[in-house]
């Protein structure tokens, strides 16, 4: 704690919104050498500087909550849609997955499990375990290095690796690590949908929101290709526990109930590799598992029967489906306008 005061205190004594930025930047270009220890620390110096420049959009943005043009609603007539996933990235998350699973099912949901293809050697069992329970299991990336979007030529030679693992696990969405993101060069890929996005989030590396809370089509501009995008909704778990050291679920609490009011889609990303299930001590990048219980609580207890629990393949079917030749030129002028208003 020392450490980081005196951190903090050097950087906004000594610096303006130019040398932030740049601290920034060296951040995210030294990462792979920094200590995980260290890491969480400069996060959260770089949130505590920015907290107040972002308190009018983040977690809310209410331009956001726009419907799409001609929008009818969900199916059979619910307020919103809740989706909930889990990015398993480490032997300590792939270990608590199917224990989350079943905590999950005792709540009454299910819920979509995304691995890292050359990351997890002992998939198949846990795989087949989540989909006999009709969870869902999605691609995270390919080796959760951070380079998947570092130029063109990178991405589509792992492409070609990533729908491999598409076919063979049977997989229909991805979501790229870091929430990297290029939207066009997505189309690379043999996916229903992607998950990489989100509403509003100025605190990732890439924090280009798509500024809705509502799924939308990507198309290759020829209208030869298409996949759904989903962006999530709600702040990970990780920005909120372990950099902002929430010990609640206010914030949680707060956007989810924005969202219900709004009709639009609750995506809610979680790690189990943080979620310490077992009780025991919490190590510096870990929450009590109790959080996450704690909200799936508060959804059933508020909202029971008002929502629409689904997979993210199946909102990408329904809106793949109902949605394909509504999202019109004006819509996508809009989409862009917002990710330009976004600052970085
Ligand atoms: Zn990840």
């Amino acid at each position: 704690m020392a450490f980081y005061s005196s951190c903090y205190h050097f950087i906004t004594t000594f610096s303006n919104d130019t040398v932030k930025k740049m601290i920034k930047n060296i951040y995210y270009k030294l990462k792979p050498i920094i200590p995980r220890w260290l890491q969480i620390i400069l996060r959260r110096i770089i949130i505590d500087l920015n907290k107040d420049k972002y308190k009018d959009i983040w977690p809310i943005y209410n331009k956001a909550s726009r419907a799409p043009e001609r929008w009818t609603g969900w199916p059979n007539n619910k307020q919103f849609a809740l989706i909930l996933t889990h990015d398993v990235e480490t032997k300590r998350g792939e270990e608590r997955c199917l224990d989350l699973m079943n905590l999950e099912k005792e709540f009454g949901f299910r819920s979509a499990y995304f691995f890292v293809p050359e990351k997890s050697k002992n998939y198949l069992p846990i795989h087949n375990k989540l989909k006999r329970n009709e969870f869902e299991v999605g691609i995270h990336g390919l080796l959760h290095d951070g380079k998947l979007f570092q130029s063109k030529n990178i991405f589509q030679k792992r492409a070609v690796h990533i729908n491999h693992f598409i076919s063979k696990w049977e997989a229909v969405g991805f979501r790229s690590p870091a929430m990297h993101h290029n939207l066009a060069w997505m189309h690379d890929l043999n996916i229903l949908y992607d998950a990489s996005t989100f509403d509003v989030d100025p605190f990732e590396p890439q924090p280009d929101g798509v500024g809705t809370i509502f799924p939308f089509i990507v198309n290759d501009g020829l209208l030869a290709k298409s996949y759904v995008e989903l962006p999530y909704t709600l702040p990970q778990d990780f920005t909120l526990f372990i950099l902002m050291r929430q010990k609640n679920i206010d914030i949680w609490k707060r956007k989810l109930d924005w969202i219900a009011e709004n009709g639009g889609m609750a995506l809610v990303i979680t790690h189990p590799d943080y979620m310490n299930i077992e009780g025991s001590k919490l190590s510096v990048d870990e929450y009590p598992a109790g959080y996450y219980l704690d909200f799936l609580s508060y959804i059933k207890d508020r909202y029971e029967n008002q929502y629409w629990d689904a997979l993210p393949k199946e909102i990408a079917q329904f809106w793949a489906g109902k949605m394909k030749n509504t999202l019109d030129d004006k819509n996508r002028t809009f989409l862009n306008k917002i990710n330009k208003s976004f600052p970085g």
